[in-house]
Formats: C-alpha cells, structure tokens, sequence
C-alpha cells in the first residue's frame, strides 16, 4: 500500500497518517518531521529549511524531492509506505512519481483530508507542542492536566512558530496556491479519496479504511 496523506496544514494529516501506519504495517514518512528532526541537530539541511518553515512557507523542491525519493528507496518501504506532507507542489509530484516508477511500483491512493479554513485556524491557534518529546496538545481540544506543562515529560510546552497566527495564515495561503491543485492532479489519475475532515478523529480514520478498502 503506498499511500500519500493530503490536506491543508492543521488538518490531522500527521495524526491520521499515524494511524494509517500502524493498521497496515508501513512506515510513516512526514517531511514536517524529517525538517524538524535535522534542524534540531543543526545539520546543514536543517540550517537552509529552518528560515522557510518560520516564516511559513514551502522548503524549495530540490531540498526535499531526493531526501523523499532516497527515503521510499529504503528496505522497510518495500511493501509500501504512508508520506505525510509530501508532495506539496506539482514538480513535487512529479518527481514522486518518476521515483515510484523507478521502483517498479506506484502510488495507490492520496487520500484528502478535506477542511474549511475557518476550522484550520482555530486548530492551529489552539495548536501547542512539547519541545522535550514532541507531544501535541490543544489549549481546548486535547488541554494539558497542568496549564503549559507536558503530561509526558513535564517540559513546559511551547507554541511552534509555524503555528503563530500570521504564519498559519500564509500556511493556509500558501497550501491554496501550491499544494491544492495535487487534488485535481491525484484525482486525473484516478487514486483520490477524499475524506470530511471535520469529524471526530475515529470517524475520519474509519472514513480511511472504508476508501482504502479494508
Ligand atoms: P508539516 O509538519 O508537514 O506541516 O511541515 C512543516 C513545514 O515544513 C512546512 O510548512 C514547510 O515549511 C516544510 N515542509 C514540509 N514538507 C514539505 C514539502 N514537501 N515541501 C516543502 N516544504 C515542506
């Protein structure tokens, strides 16, 4: 099953795509998580994405496309894989595809998770993360037992910058532009499965397995 996780920033891609993961046996790739992960180690590629992912918008294409192509090459890809905020842009899919195809395989579903922005925005704003071991909290949704501290970790929990009120909204800006037209791109090929992304997270899991067919 190789599967790609569509949708706006903030529309429960990562927690969905977790998920999907775990129901059939597959890694779980975010690109988000691999850029956080290199800036966190201050490595060179952490360095060059860490301006673009402040202020909000796309890391250039040539710095993820053969980080991603390079990635489903792995041995525990082999059976397949669930990309999380890959692609983002239509050269991004391009390259997606030439890589899959180089595999002798091919992509079998990208799944959307459709919601309004009105909703996006009051996630994210509520949107909080533990720096310590990366838990996500919403200071209405998922609130910590003690007010800014991780339940996990006991680290005080911390608003991303990409979550800040005016990023969010060139996110949001940024998704309509570049990362909307995969939809159409996706369905032309005939593997898209859109889902209402408004629902509580088991009905929007359970909406996934039904369109994946098991
Ligand atoms: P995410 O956690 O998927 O929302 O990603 C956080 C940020 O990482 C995005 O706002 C971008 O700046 C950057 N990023 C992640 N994936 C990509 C991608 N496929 N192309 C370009 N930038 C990306």
């Amino acid at each position: 099953m190789r599967l790609i996780m569509l949708g706006a920033p903030g529309a429960g891609k990562g927690t969905q795509a977790v998920r999907v993961a775990d129901r059939f046996g597959i890694p779980h790739i975010s690109t988000g998580d691999i850029f956080r992960a290199n800036i966190k180690n201050g490595t060179e590629l952490g360095k060059k994405a860490k301006s673009f992912m402040d202020a909000g918008k796309l890391v250039p294409d040539e710095l993820v496309c053969d980080l991603v192509a390079d990635r489903i090459s792995k041995e525990d890809c082999e059976k397949g894989f669930i990309l999380d905020g890959f692609p983002r842009t239509i050269p991004q899919a391009e390259a997606l595809d030439a890589a899959v195809e180089k595999l002798g395989t091919k992509i079998d579903y990208a799944v959307d998770i459709e919601v309004p922005d009105e909703n996006i925005i009051e996630r994210m704003g509520g949107r909080r993360t533990c720096p310590g071991c990366g838990a996500s909290y919403h200071i209405k949704y998922i609130p910590t037992k003690k007010e800014g501290i991780c339940d996990v970790c006991g680290s005080a929990i911390i608003q991303r910058e990409d979550d800040k009120p005016e990023t969010v909204k060139t996110r949001l800006e940024v998704y309509h532009a570049q990362t909307q037209p995969l939809i159409d791109y996706y369905s032309a090929k005939g593997v898209l499965a859109e889902v209402d992304g408004t629902q509580p997270m088991d009905t929007v899991f359970a909406q996934i397995v039904e369109k994946l067919g098991e």
